[in-house]
Order: structure tokens, then C-alpha cells, then sequence
């Protein structure tokens, strides 16, 4: 995001040159710089043998299942945030986190993090934000997601990864 008020004091911004970033919106009030950085948001396969946690929402995709995603909050590294997520969306809790590399979605000027995951304990509590939560066959998950292509990739990797 391109600040011209700062989010702190609500005065406008001035522009001060940053050695290699150039002309960065800055706040002399605060003395702090606003860079242009997208916002970090995860999404994670969670897997427990041969299924994964699929999550229903229709607002995002009509007739598509998706996996679970959710912002970074300021004060955790994204490892936490995928557990957090996880326990808060879906009852489970998860371990031997792994990450599988990052898209960037220009739309929405978000970082997306991405992870596989795999089930600890727990059963399925889902959140009231959460419209359903089923574990899915791996096998068919590809099906189950068509209009997720970011879920798709994460789930193709993730396929690759479990054959090593
Ligand atoms: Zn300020």
C-alpha cells in the first residue's frame, strides 16, 4: 500500500530518499518510513495420512473447497501464525511445519506463505467464521478445489513432497 497520511499521527507524509529504495513516504512526526511492502498472509495443507483439512467457504469460492489461510499478526513469526490459524479455524492442532515457498497476489497486495502441516490431535471444532471443515482424501482434493488455483499448487507440491 502507497501511504500519503501517516497511519500513526494522521499527517501527511513527506517523501525522504532512501539510499536504495528511493523516494519513500515518511513521516517526520514519527520519524517513521512507509515502505510499499505487501501484507504476509498464510495458507496451509494439513495432512494426516492420506487426507487434508478442507474448509467450505462460499463467500470465497462458490463450488470450491480451500485451505486454511489467514493474516500474520504483528508480534508472531508466520510458523505460529499457521498453528494459530489451524487451532483457531478448525479445532486441530499441527506440527512439523514446513514451508513450500510464496505467491504474490497483486490484487490484493499480499504476500501468501505457504505450508504443509501435519495433524497432531484433536478433532474437528470448527470456528462460527468458518462455514464447514472435512477432512478430504488427498487423492481427490484436486477435484474438491477447482477454482482455488493457489490451494491446487500448494496441494500438487505438497503431493511431490510426500513422495521423497
Ligand atoms: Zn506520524
Amino acid at each position: 500500500m502507497k501511504f500519503k497520511y501517516c497511519p500513526n499521527c494522521g499527517r501527511e507524509l513527506i517523501t525522504r530518499y532512501s539510499f536504495d529504495e528511493g523516494g519513500v513516504p515518511y513521516c517526520p512526526h514519527d520519524d517513521i518510513m512507509f515502505f510499499d511492502t505487501p501484507r504476509p498472509c498464510i495458507i496451509v495443507a494439513v495432512i494426516n495420512c492420506d487426507k487434508i483439512l478442507l474448509l467450505k467457504q462460499s463467500y470465497i469460492y462458490k463450488d470450491s473447497k480451500v485451505l486454511v489461510s489467514g493474516y500474520v499478526t504483528n508480534g508472531e513469526c508466520v510458523e505460529e501464525t499457521v498453528a494459530r490459524e489451524v487451532k483457531e479455524e478448525t479445532g486441530i492442532t499441527v506440527g512439523n511445519i514446513k514451508y513450500l515457498g510464496s505467491e504474490f497476489l497483486a490484487s490484493k497486495e499480499i504476500i501468501m506463505l505457504t505450508f504443509m502441516a501435519e495433524y497432531i490431535e484433536g478433532d474437528i471444532n470448527k470456528s462460527s467464521e468458518v462455514e464447514g471443515v472435512e477432512w478430504g482424501l488427498l487423492d481427490s482434493a484436486l477435484e474438491e478445489m477447482k477454482e482455488d488455483e493457489i490451494g491446487k499448487r500448494i496441494v500438487k507440491k505438497v503431493l511431490e513432497e510426500l513422495k521423497k
